[in-house]
């Protein structure tokens, strides 16, 4: 008999961290994609993620999904 597996899977969030590039600079910086707070490029300070209550509303391109 095969040792039996007994996997439990926890639901995690998905790419809780991106990295995203700003739209007017073209500076790629890694932001939390639930921001509660507005995140600006730290080059030129555009906007580049809004806090909606949940998944920040991101302005700039998303380049990479992070774990
Ligand atoms: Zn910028």
């Amino acid at each position: 008999m095969p040792p039996r597996l007994s996997k439990v899977l926890i639901p995690q969030p998905r790419s809780s961290f991106v990295k995203i590039r700003c739209p007017d600079c073209g500076n790629e910086q890694v932001t939390f994609s639930h921001a509660a707070m507005v995140v600006r490029c730290l080059v030129c300070g555009r906007v580049l993620a809004q806090p909606t209550g949940g998944k920040a509303r991101l302005a700039g391109h998303v380049v990479k999904a992070l774990e």
